[in-house]
Formats: C-alpha cells, sequence, structure tokens
C-alpha cells in the first residue's frame, strides 16, 4: 500500500512539474512572441571597449543589432538581453567594416539566427570582412545592400531608416571608410534616436541640409573624435543625451575635451560607456522612460541571470523526474 502510494506520488509531482513547465513555457512566448505589444521597446549600448554595438528591441519585441563591436565580448552580452531559447535577431546591420565594429557580427552570425543583414557592400581587402561574407553566404541570410532613403517599418509602427551614405557603394572600393559609414535612424512616437557611426563633420553638413531632425538621443559620431562634431550640428538637432561608446584609456584620447565641453554647453546629457558600462534606455510613444546604467542595472541583470539559471534548473529537474 505504501509503495503504491509513493509511487502515485511521484506521478502527481511529474505531473505537477509538466504542467508548470508548460505556463512558463507560455508566459515565454507570450513575452517574447511577436503578437504581444508591451508598448515598450528597449535601446541598448553594449559595452564593447573601443567600439560600437547597439541593440534595439522595438515594442512588439521585433530585434535589431547595429554593429558588433570589436571582439567577442557581444556574445556574452546577448546572453544577458536576450533569453536562452531566443537565438533570433530580425535585422542586423553594418555600418562600415572596420574592426571596432564589424568583429563581433561574425560571432553573431554564427550563434545567432539572422533574419536580415544590411550592409553598403563597401570592397576592402579585410579578412574579417570576407570571413563575414562567407558565413551570411553559408547561412543563406537574406542581405540587402543599402543607402540613403532605405528603410524598415515594423508592425508595431516603428521604423528604422538608412540616411547616410547618399549613393551606393557596392561593390566599390572607397578611400575612407568612415566617411561611408552607415547613418541610421530609429523612429517610434515621439523618439527618434540617431545613430551616427564614425562620418564626420562634411556628412553632418549633409544630413543636417536633407534631413529634419528632432532628436531625443544621438550616438555621437565616432567615439568622440576631436575632429567629428559641429556645433551646428548639436544645436540644431537639440538632443536631451549623447552616447559616447568608448573603450577605457584608449590610444586614440577618444572622446576629445572638444566634443565634450561642446555637448555640456547645450546641456546635453553625456553617457559614456567606458565610464557607465552598459547603458539602457526603456521607451514609449511618448519618449524615454527610463535609463539604466552599470550602477542601476546591474541589479537587474544578476536577478535576471537568476531567473535564467532557475529556469534551466528546472528543465533539467523535470528531465531527470520523467
Ligand atoms: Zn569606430
Amino acid at each position: 500500500m505504501k509503495i503504491q502510494e509513493k509511487f502515485k506520488n511521484q506521478f502527481y509531482q511529474k505531473i505537477f512539474f509538466l504542467f508548470f513547465i508548460l505556463f512558463l513555457g507560455i508566459l515565454a512566448l507570450l513575452f517574447e512572441n511577436k503578437y504581444y505589444y508591451s508598448g515598450k521597446g528597449e535601446l541598448i549600448f553594449f559595452d564593447v571597449g573601443e567600439g560600437d554595438s547597439i541593440f534595439i528591441k522595438t515594442p512588439q519585441n521585433f530585434t535589431i543589432l547595429i554593429d558588433g563591436g570589436p571582439s567577442k565580448k557581444i556574445i556574452y552580452d546577448f546572453s544577458e538581453v536576450l533569453p536562452f531559447w531566443n537565438r533570433k535577431i530580425d535585422l542586423v546591420v553594418l555600418t562600415h567594416p572596420h574592426s571596432d565594429h564589424l568583429l563581433g557580427l561574425n560571432e553573431v552570425l554564427k550563434y545567432y539566427k539572422v533574419g536580415e543583414f544590411w550592409f553598403t557592400g563597401v570592397l576592402t581587402d579585410d579578412p574579417n570582412y570576407h570571413q563575414l561574407i562567407n558565413l551570411i553566404k553559408e547561412k543563406n541570410i537574406p542581405t540587402k545592400i543599402i543607402k540613403m532613403g532605405d528603410f524598415k517599418k515594423f508592425k508595431d509602427g516603428s521604423y528604422l531608416e538608412i540616411l547616410w551614405p547618399q549613393d551606393s557603394i557596392y561593390q566599390r572600393k572607397v578611400n575612407d571608410l568612415n566617411f561611408y559609414s552607415v547613418v541610421c535612424r530609429f523612429r517610434f512616437g515621439k523618439n527618434q534616436f540617431l545613430f551616427l557611426a564614425d562620418i564626420n563633420d562634411k556628412v553632418e553638413k549633409e544630413i543636417l541640409k536633407k534631413f529634419n531632425l528632432d532628436v531625443q538621443l544621438f550616438k555621437v559620431l565616432h567615439h568622440g573624435a576631436d575632429d567629428s562634431i559641429l556645433e551646428d550640428f548639436v544645436a540644431k538637432i537639440h538632443p536631451d543625451y549623447a552616447l559616447i561608446s568608448v573603450g577605457k584609456n584608449n590610444k586614440f584620447g577618444h572622446p576629445s575635451s572638444k566634443t565634450l565641453s561642446l555637448l555640456e554647453k547645450y546641456n546635453v546629457k553625456i553617457l559614456r560607456t567606458d565610464q557607465l558600462g552598459k547603458i539602457v534606455f526603456i521607451f514609449n510613444n511618448q519618449g524615454i522612460e527610463k535609463e539604466f546604467n552599470k550602477s542601476t542595472f546591474l541589479t537587474n541583470i544578476f536577478l535576471f541571470i537568476k531567473i535564467i539559471k532557475e529556469w534551466k534548473k528546472l528543465i533539467y529537474l523535470t528531465l531527470l523526474a520523467t
């Protein structure tokens, strides 16, 4: 009798575990599914050292990655922001094939499924760039050669558009890859976020002439280099936030004091990845709702990792129990 009861109890335990997993699975789908509209999006500047890597999650969970930084570090960053069951990025953009923007993308392409890959198709002899092109071919990733005017509108109304380069540089060799790097603008509701890659002041002038910019946040061009930022540009786009993606004690002296004092003059809030680590914004259709950095966000990350670990444990336990 006792043995029978024990068996019965074990059976109910297994059933309970299975239903619990099913319940968690449904929750996961709900939060990751493209049909679930949260009304809030995330914009993350990864701390990749001297380089750029920017991640956007739209309110309906579409994911965009602009550049991958100079190393494999991006993979660890990703595991913190995307749950382990989600291995897909909807859109990846390479602004230009310099190693501080490109190298991490080779890793991303190896481990994640990419819905679409956007780049200018410029020619360079860099073997890492060739590796990237080969990976794209190997994995049959749909590509798009981009230039000014190209855009993608997501179902939730968010919008990514290309503001530069003006003309296609597909299959062309250019003298200055920075000059031809891709400038993107992301829009959702009242938000306009501007990502300036490594362009220079000449491109700033062109962009000012061609577009009506009313920007909440912009990624400062070329890691805050001395020769890059124009006073006229800052005055006209009047952003609330300036993001500088830059390495600690880098050999280039980025960001320059000239850039910093110009931003201060216009009361722009400066956020630097070398000082704050990963920087996260939560936005809704009215504007930026919250901003996290190392000090505040770490607590959330630890909590998140803890939850993930618990999930893994739970699945193992259930498998063992069944
Ligand atoms: Zn760069």
